[in-house]
């Protein structure tokens, strides 16, 4: 099933062109007071909204996907984990290039571990990329991202399959520079989450999907999901080892080779298999 959020904070289904709005679906969340949960409400309950969805599907208003505001599929992530250059020929490129590495010595992600990016840099593709810093490089990153489904501490990676509620392509857009990965990937809009969640069933194999971006029409990364250093599953292992993950959790799992610049006035265009495809625009912020 294929989950998005649209136009003003609506529920919607995917089908084929269609958009069908199951807004009415959470009705079925518990009513939370202060202080709220450590998870996205939605994500956590995502069992008993479908269930309700599926109820109401038969009558629900439907409009033409082409038409709608895609927002973020998760609204309230508690962290967003990055998995630094996590294919090798990212790492081969990102060593080649002091335009890349900025004197940063760039560690293979065995050693350097995970990082976050702020949860407010999170937006939908509609929402557009704001770029900061133009002076600087600021660069396209297309990921699997992966949206923890139930609460995760100390997971191994055979049973890690089972903590994932879905995916979604994820855009981790850079400025480049010798700050903290943290800082230049955090600014707001740097995270790009959509088009919608496509639930786990429908991915048995995440670590055998086609990724790819194209910026203005022109191809500048395409690949696939089998050359990640540490798969799915290891990336659940390590991050889970070190803190817990909660429901609505997003981990996007490090960009292939091909990363480049990109300006105010591009469209890139971005498709992981089985997901689908986003079109996002990038202004000046
Ligand atoms: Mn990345």
């Amino acid at each position: 099933m294929r989950i998005c959020r649209f136009g003003n904070d609506r529920l919607g289904i995917v089908e084929g062109s269609s958009v069908h709005d199951i807004t009415a679906a959470l009705d079925v969340l518990p009513a939370y007071r202060y202080p709220l949960p450590s998870s996205d409400m939605l994500i956590a309950n995502l069992d008993k909204v479908l269930e309700r969805a599926r109820m109401i599907l038969p009558t629900a208003p439907s409009l033409p996907l082409a038409t709608v505001k895609l927002l973020s599929p998760v609204a309230n992530p508690t962290k967003i984990i990055g998995a630094p250059v996590n294919y090798q020929k990212h790492l081969d490129e990102a060593r080649g290039d002091a335009a890349l590495h900025h004197g940063n010595q760039i560690a293979v992600i065995h050693k350097t571990g995970v990082f976050l990016k702020a949860v407010s840099s999170l937006a939908g593709p509609s929402e557009g990329i704001a770029l900061r810093k133009l002076d600087r490089r600021n660069d396209h990153e297309v990921e699997l991202a992966v949206v923890i489904g139930k609460q995760a501490n100390n997971v191994l990676r055979d049973e890690a399959l089972e903590y994932v509620a879905g995916y979604c392509i994820g855009l981790d857009i850079t400025i480049r520079g010798p700050e903290e990965r943290s800082l230049r990937k955090s600014a707001d809009s740097y995270c790009v989450l959509g088009p919608w969640l496509v639930t786990a069933d429908e991915i048995p194999k995440p670590n055998e999907l086609n990724l790819g971006i194209l910026v203005n029409g022109e191809v500048r990364q395409d690949s696939n999901t089998r050359y990640m250093i540490l798969d799915v599953p290891a990336l659940i292992e390590m991050a889970s080892s070190f803190y817990t993950l909660y429901p609505g959790d997003i981990i996007i799992t490090g960009t292939p080779e091909g990363v480049s610049p990109i300006q105010p006035g591009d469209t890139v265009v971005a498709t992981i298999e089985r997901i689908g495809t986003m079109e996002v625009k990038v202004r000046a912020a």
